[in-house]
């Protein structure tokens, strides 16, 4: 008996575009493609099975369990059969995996995007723009954000911590 809700063909680029419409579960204006963290999609046709690399982005993160469960949704809901998915731990994510056309997105969302190893901290409020802000707090709504203050328009803002 044929399923008729699954592909004939398995294919990589459209499992890619599958998966690169699912958000993150900690900050939902970036898709897991857009954090980098699909390391490889592997397709065995003999055996119609589809292997999925992911690379956590911080070790022991609690929204990992979450994502592997959207992928594995997200490939079953277009009709593809459950993958296998693996984890990757070296090398390890961090945040200079995310996609340049991503840090604008977090920015636009009021997170401040990570700077870099040597100056990690935000390069200006998200809300106005002002370079005279002040850190609240080492951690904010989760361990990979920090919270601060915006001196010139007042409004706290998270910053997505170099990693
Ligand atoms: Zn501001």
């Amino acid at each position: 008996m044929t399923k008729i809700n699954l592909r004939p063909m398995l294919d990589a680029d459209e499992i890619m575009s599958i998966l690169a419409t699912v958000p993150d579960p900690e900050v939902p204006v970036l898709t897991l493609n857009d954090l980098g963290i699909i390391r490889d999609v592997n397709i065995d046709e003999s055996a119609g099975t589809i292997t999925i690399t992911l690379t956590p982005t911080y070790m022991g993160c609690p929204a990992t369990e979450a994502i592997q469960k959207m992928v594995s949704d997200a490939l079953t809901d277009a009709g593809y059969p459950k993958p296998i998915l693996k984890e990757q731990l070296i090398p390890a994510w961090t945040t200079e995996w995310i996609k340049p056309e991503a840090l604008k997105k977090l920015e636009e969302y009021g997170i401040a995007p990570p700077g870099s190893d040597t100056d990690n901290e935000p390069k200006r409020c998200p809300n106005c723009g002002s370079d005279d802000y002040q850190l609240v707090s080492q951690f904010g709504s989760t361990a990979c954000k920090s919270l601060y203050r915006c001196l010139q328009c007042k409004e706290p803002f998270e910053y997505f911590k170099c990693h």
